[in-house]
């Protein structure tokens, strides 16, 4: 194994950083972005990469897999090392910052036994239990408390299992539909682009900066007679700036919304890349990127639809079957039609209605 990389997956693997590459040492106790192999089939692993892996050492577990031939080995380490991957592929922003288990750590080691009550809980049918819970996890709960306590619990673990699913299914049909999209030429020629506004009073500078930075001009700018940035010139902090301090007129950007063909991008429409900061690449796959980055925080955005029940889930709404085959009746005034969060076909019905089942042996 020594000098070898290995690949770690951690399901549910909804974005390119659910699978990265590391190098296995064999001494133990070091604290490197190396896992180290120890005794039994633990995997140490730093703390840092564990948000690229949405895991935390409460039992996780991961697959480990071994690339053999020399061009798996080649793209393991030039493209897949964990210290190769230390941005979010979606927004730019650091992947490797510490959290949870690190910062609960942080937070035992400076506070001693001063920790805080568990507080309220609430029941079965979401009511608040009026008896708070006085003591914390570390020193330890009574029976009463347990029990009162569990069931939050249970129902924390049951949501995630169900949201993990229904991220999945996100993630998937997001990818299929974008996928062919690949950064296919330098650039398109296309001379329309979108305009951004500095000062219409509705968009704040930071929206202003965030929009602007990271993409091309559509246009020459200038400021009185001179020409201060010309087309196809990538725009910066510095050039945002004077933007904000000098010019009130819009300013046309290229985006991939612009971007001459539906089929592919060119480099100068999409710009930089959140990964890197620089240019994107030819062969960059986009799409598969902004799939996935839509649908890994996925399991975040479906717990408002989960949680309110009924009808809108379809999932959790009470099944009735009919004793017979037949024929499904109603008035179809009174419905609106819809679609459950699995995409299939659904009536929504606010009101009392009633339903017939007619078949040839008899109606009901
Ligand atoms: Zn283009």
């Amino acid at each position: 194994m020594q000098a070898h990389p290995v690949l770690l997956n951690r399901a549910t693997t909804l974005y390119r950083l659910g699978i990265q590459a590391f190098q296995p040492i064999l001494v133990e106790g070091r604290t490197t972005f190396q896992p180290v192999l120890v005794e039994g089939r633990a995997i140490c692993l730093h703390p840092l990469v564990c948000k690229g892996f949405n895991a935390d050492f409460d039992g996780d577990q991961m697959a480990v897999h071994v690339p053999l031939s020399l061009e798996a080995q080649v793209e393991a380490r030039l493209l897949m090392f964990s210290h190769m991957n230390l941005l979010s592929l979606a927004i730019g922003d650091p992947i490797s910052v510490p959290m949870q288990d690190m910062l609960i750590g942080l937070y035992v080691l400076m506070s001693g036994n001063h920790l805080g009550m568990r507080g309220l809980m609430s029941d079965p049918q979401g009511q608040m239990i009026d008896l708070p819970i006085q003591s914390n996890l570390r020193e330890g709960l009574s029976l009463t408390e347990y029990i009162t306590s569990c069931y939050r619990a249970r129902k924390g673990v049951v949501d995630t299992a169900v949201r993990t699913s229904d991220a999945g299914y996100l993630t998937r049909i997001l990818v299929e539909v974008v996928q062919h999209i690949v950064v296919h030429r330098t650039d398109c020629g296309i001379a329309p682009g979108i305009f951004v506004s500095p000062r219409n009073g509705m968009m704040p500078e930071r929206i202003f900066s965030q929009t602007l930075i990271g993409r091309v001009l559509a246009d020459d700018i200038y400021m009185g007679s001179r020409c201060i940035a010309t087309r196809n010139q990538d725009i910066g902090i510095g050039l945002v700036n004077r933007f904000i301090t000098f010019r009130a007129q819009p300013i046309s950007i290229r985006t991939p919304f612009t971007c001459r063909s539906t089929c592919w991008i060119c480099r100068l429409c999409y710009d930089r890349s959140p990964t890197h900061g620089d240019r994107v690449e030819l062969g960059e796959a986009v799409g598969i990127i902004a799939g996935q980055s839509i649908g890994e925080p996925g399991t975040q955005l479906t717990l408002r639809t989960f949680h309110t029940g009924g009808v809108f889930t379809g999932g959790t709404a009470e099944h009735v079957r009919t004793p017979s085959n037949g024929k499904i009746k109603f008035n179809e005034d009174l419905v609106l039609p819809t679609r459950t969060r699995h995409g299939h076909p659904a009536f929504l019905c606010s009101i009392e209605l009633y339903v017939t089942i007619e078949s040839e042996d008899y109606i009901m």
